[in-house]
């Protein structure tokens, strides 16, 4: 479906990778005055094709310096981020922008799209960036916003959206270059209940149609326990969950409510 300036070399390429994404050994600290944070102590992490995880842990733990790392925002002080077998430090800038704007999407907790765009063109810029003609990210931009069920909010500027709205739009402007997989730091953290849950099942039924992978940071339990897998991301390292998430998590989903 995507009209894409080269299928035949992204299909290859993304083809001869066994995973999505792989992180080995992943280190990074931040310098408080005198102080050292370990934040990431040797994160290991395989996420397969197509699959769906949830990272939790209180606030604080590096969840989002994680993510920042895992989508090339970020670099390591040690160890290797590979997307679809490759590795970012291999990359310059350009390469490196140029991964990002193939394989990752990315959804945070505020929408970031662009104030003085409509929905349509907001969800077009991935695709103007890959260097598809204006008409045919317009078109796919379109098909997208349909599919997160914005058929009629096309011309809407993000202001003239509620909430919700504005996160289907950046979830469909995540999706539009079909990446490998997309990254979300607390797509629901914005939202009241409802909107959340709907926003859950909207991912829930992108994500069986899709042959990405999803890694949902988030304090949102139900949202965590519908993905494949759950990690908790405690003292630098991503465990297996164990007894549920924790009470810390919860609470904090409990007061992250606002406007739907
Ligand atoms: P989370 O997303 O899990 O809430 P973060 O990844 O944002 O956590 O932050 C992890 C820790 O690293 C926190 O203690 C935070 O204060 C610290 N931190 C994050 N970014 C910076 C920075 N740029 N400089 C210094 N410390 C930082
Ligand atoms: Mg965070």
């Amino acid at each position: 479906m995507r009209p894409s300036t080269s299928p035949a070399a992204d299909s290859q390429e993304q083809g001869n990778a066994t995973f999505a994404l792989m992180c080995s050994d992943l280190r990074k600290h931040y310098d408080q005055g005198p102080a050292v944070i370990d934040v990431l102590r040797g994160i290991e992490l395989t996420l397969e094709r197509g699959e769906r995880l949830a990272i939790v842990g209180s606030s604080g733990s590096g969840k989002s310096t994680l993510l920042n790392l895992i989508g090339g925002l970020d670099t390591p002080d040690q160890g290797e981020v590979r997307l679809l077998g490759k590795p970012f430090s291999s990359c310059g800038d350009n390469q490196r922008g140029k991964l990002r704007n193939q394989h990752l999407g990315f959804v945070y907790q505020f929408h970031h799209l662009l104030g003085e765009f409509t929905a349509l063109e907001n969800v077009a810029m991935p695709q103007l960036i890959a260097g598809v003609s204006k008409r045919q990210a317009l078109e796919e931009a379109a098909v997208w916003l349909g599919r997160v069920g914005l058929s009629e909010r096309v011309e809407h500027k993000p202001a003239e959206l509620s909430g919700g709205e504005r996160q289907r739009v950046a979830i469909a402007r995540a999706l539009v270059n079909k990446p490998a997989c997309v990254l979300m730091d607390e797509p629901t953290g914005n939202l009241d209940r409802q909107t959340a849950d709907s926003i859950q099942s909207l991912l829930a039924e992108l994500s069986d149609s899709l042959s990405t992978s999803f890694i949902i940071v988030t304090h949102d339990e139900r949202l965590a326990r519908s993905m494949d897998r759950v990690l908790v991301l405690q003292d630098g390292l991503l465990q297996p969950q164990t007894d549920g998430i924790s009470k810390t998590a919860s609470q904090e989903a409990g007061v992250e409510v606002n406007n739907g």
